[in-house]
């Protein structure tokens, strides 16, 4: 997919434009600090240490930080709205919805005594298939609500024409979460692939067969998923757009996987409008040809209705979504303890109805001044990479005026969406919830179906106003920075100085967005957002060889056991922390705070742009969840996207007196040079 949807963990929005900032009382930077440790030996430690010491993760978190934080914040807004909504009682409209999809999701009772039965249905009809093309037809069925078999695939702008709407068919149908878990030979991942098949019979067995079937049908599911997997790239080779973008006329594609009429699946899914798709992996669809048509038809069945009960597991009864936590979170990411049932309501909903709930949010919670003062950030980040464009040496002249051309015609859309999404058509009632879910994920399918053939709809936002979250979309050429982005707990606008607010939201999500435009993935779409070569041969190889002294330092890098970090799957989001950081740094010299120099408790305001941005990462995760990360994810951890990028920024040096023996420091000869 080219969006890329960016977890800027903790970079809320939280600047003034105060230039005469007050003696801080309460001061959030110097309160986390651990001063044992050394700056130039673990500046992550050394910024956020304290608070990590005096806050460990609560036994329902996989991570905990200032991104937790700001969401506990939210939370509590959020089951204000459920709450009034539920009790209102209302007959018709968003306040209907919501008040019927709360009470449904809190009527524990009503959830407990129905079990499987409201999914019956749709079990029974996995379990009719008679045939291998009645296997894909129910497969199409099933991606229509949601449960992905076999295959992913989506509607989305196309990569090489972003006025068009396309329909892109991806490798996927996977149980576990990266293709890499069913054959990397460390012992964590090892672990991780023993229990699985357990996970898989532990569900047939809810379901009802006996435990020596399930098992050994559990283990037929593996294989057959091994094969998939087999098939699949790795995440590194997802990145290149070209190598990932593959145009099929419709009619074309029965050649593409044996036994699999793609045409009629298509059909059944809802694609309408187009005659052709985009096939990521083409290689991919061949093996699946061949999977399908050589497994057995129990195997197949088996492992649709597995997936059908996991899909959904998290909102049926107690053994069900236990059993789904005990797998996905605790075993993979190292929770201890489920979230209450409030919370885990919320999350469900936020991917329901998310915008919903986010037009009420944003009516009771969002000062509206706040998007101005964003919207200006955003123009001073912008300028300060346009400066720094203007005098790279490496550039040459035509690459950069197309660079620069680029840069001033990102849009950025602040707060929230001005026209918001109608679900009216949406059926909710106050049960089964499970079913809300299923009907919900029925409306998203088809509402990604009903912008094929139609002009794009550019005002659109892939986020709620009430994520905290970021993205820039490479198709749209945008950035998008939700309204939750501008909360800090605990802390008012008017109490934060500049040079916390520059590092923290200036460099780790103004900055970070913006550079995502010309990493290694967004330098090759155009200021439209098609792909396109723009870029001259020379600046090529230039930003190549320059960008691989960041894969080879991250490479270097290793978390947790033997694990190290994916140099060159995380590449796109280390250019974009470190292109941040330094943009966001020569905006704020251009702030009166900077020019003034005047110390805050002790700290200059280059110090503090250095706290502040760490501050943003402060965040401390359990090994299990380190670990996935590291497989599945194309962020590194938190520790690394401050300590990571630090050693390139020739000020870090000189604001903390940085000498050769110090653990982070690297020779000028080593550091990134690139923006
Ligand atoms: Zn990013």
């Amino acid at each position: 997919m080219m969006k890329r949807f960016v977890y800027v963990l903790a970079a809320g929005f939280c600047f003034t434009a105060c230039n005469n900032p007050k003696p801080v009382v309460r001061d959030i930077l110097v309160s986390d600090m651990d001063s044992t440790v050394k700056p130039g030996d673990d500046f992550f430690a050394y910024a956020n240490g304290g608070w990590m010491k005096k806050n460990p993760i609560p036994g329902d978190e996989i991570s905990w930080g200032i991104g937790e934080l700001v969401q506990k914040e939210l939370y509590v807004k959020l089951l204000k709205i459920n709450e009034d909504a539920e009790k209102k009682g209302e007959k018709a409209g968003p306040g209907q919805q919501i008040g019927d999809f709360w009470y449904s999701a809190m009527d524990s009772v009503s959830i407990e005594k129905n079990g499987i039965n409201p999914l019956k249905e749709e079990l029974d009809l996995v379990n009719s298939a008679a045939t291998k093309a009645d296997i894909m037809t129910i497969a199409a069925r099933m991606h229509t609500y949601g449960a992905n078999v076999f295959f992913s695939e989506g509607v989305s702008q196309d990569a090489m024409n972003s006025d068009v709407m396309a329909y892109s068919m991806n490798q996927g149908g996977l149980g576990l979460p990266d293709r890499d878990y069913y054959f990397n030979t460390d012992a964590r991942t090892r672990q991780i692939r023993e229990l699985y098949p357990h996970y898989i019979s532990g569900m047939f067995r809810l379901m009802g067969m006996d435990t020596t079937a399930a098992d050994a049908r559990a283990v037929s599911v593996v294989a057959m998923e091994t094969k998939l997997a087999a098939a699949s790239r790795k995440l590194e080779d997802l990145r290149d757009p070209y190598a990932n973008y593959h145009k099929y006329a419709i009619t074309s594609l029965n050649g593409l996987s044996q036994g699999i009429d793609w045409p009629a699946i298509l059909g059944k899914m809802g694609v309408k409008h187009v005659d052709s798709v985009i096939v990521g992996q083409p290689e991919f669809y061949t093996a699946l040809g061949t999977i399908v048509s050589s497994a057995d038809m129990q195997t197949l069945k088996d492992y649709m209705a597995f997936h059908l009960v996991a899909a959904f597991a998290e909102y049926m009864s107690k053994p069900f979504s236990q059993a789904n936590f005990d797998f996905y979170s605790k075993a993979i990411n190292g929770a201890q303890e489920q979230h209450p049932r409030w919370r885990r309501a919320l999350d469900a909903e936020q991917g329901a109805i998310g915008e919903e709930l986010g037009h009420l949010f944003v009516k009771e919670y969002f000062d509206a001044t706040a998007k101005a003062r964003y919207e200006q950030m955003v123009e001073n980040v912008r300028n300060a990479y346009k400066a720094r464009m203007e005098k790279l040496d490496w550039m040459t002249d035509s690459t950069r005026q197309k660079a620069i051309h680029k840069l001033m015609s990102i849009k950025k859309k602040v707060g929230y969406p001005d026209t918001w999404k109608d679900f009216s058509a949406l059926k909710i009632d106050r049960g089964p919830y499970v079913l809300n879910m299923l009907r919900a994920n029925q409306w998203w399918n088809e509402y990604g179906m009903n912008k094929l053939g139609k002009p794009v709809d550019r005002t659109e936002w892939d986020m709620t106003p009430q994520t905290y979250n970021a993205y820039y979309n490479q198709s749209n050429n945008e950035i998008v920075l939700p309204a939750a982005m501008m909360s800090v707990p605990g802390f008012k606008d008017a109490e934060l100085d500049d040079a916390l607010v520059y590092g923290y939201t200036a460099a780790s999500t103004v900055g970070h967005e913006i550079t995502h435009g010309f990493d290694d993935q967004g330098r090759k779409s155009d200021e439209k957002g098609n792909l396109c070569s723009w870029w001259g041969w020379i600046d090529t190889v230039q930003f190549m060889k320059r960008a691989d002294v960041l894969v080879q330092q991250f490479n270097k890098m290793n978390p947790v056991d033997t694990l190290h970090i994916n140099g060159r799957a995380t590449l796109g989001e280390n250019l974009a922390d470190l292109g941040g950081i330094l943009i966001g740094l020569d905006a704020f010299k251009q702030t009166e705070s900077y020019k003034k120099g005047e110390k805050i408790n002790g700290f200059t305001p280059l110090q503090r742009f250095f706290m502040g941005y760490s501050l943003g990462w402060l965040l401390e995760a359990r090994q299990e969840r380190i670990a996935r990360q590291l497989l599945t994810d194309v962020h590194s951890p938190a520790k690394y996207r401050v300590n990571g990028p630090f050693p390139n920024v020739p000020e870090f040096y000189e604001a903390f007196g940085i000498k050769p023996g110090d653990k982070m420091y690297l020779p000028d000869s080593l550091r990134v040079h690139l923006w």
